[in-house]
């Protein structure tokens, strides 16, 4: 499973569904689901949309070690993306993606 759903969280929107190349996201009862998280190769744009912080893509050992979920949490063009560890720390690194074509 590449990603969790925070369906608490979740406002419906159907943002995470637009996006996703696998049509993996699916709606159900007005809240985000994924029926086989198998399938998910971890691409972010999902987690990329959701203006409710309500999807959380699992990091490989490579990526934050094993347990670690990153999220991500627009306001207008930035984008603040928080790495939390399995031992409860966490870090967050904003980027403005106005920029992200400039390099
Ligand atoms: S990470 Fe990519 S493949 Fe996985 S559910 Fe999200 S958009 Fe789909
Ligand atoms: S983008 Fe976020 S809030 Fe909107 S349906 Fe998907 S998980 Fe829910």
């Amino acid at each position: 499973m590449s990603i969790e759903i925070r369906q608490n969280l979740c406002i419906g929107c159907g943002r995470c569904i637009t996006v996703c190349p696998g049509s993996l996201i699916k709606l159900k009862n007005k809240t985000a689901t994924i029926p086989k998280p198998e399938r998910c190769w971890g691409c972010a744009s999902c987690i990329k949309e959701c203006t409710a912080e309500a999807i959380a893509l699992f990091l490989g050992e490579d990526m934050g070690g094993l347990g670690g979920k990153m999220t991500v949490r627009r306001e207008n063009s930035l984008l603040h993306w928080t790495v939390t560890k399995a031992n409860g720390t966490a870090q967050t690194i904003t980027v403005n993606s106005l920029d992200s074509n400039k390099y």
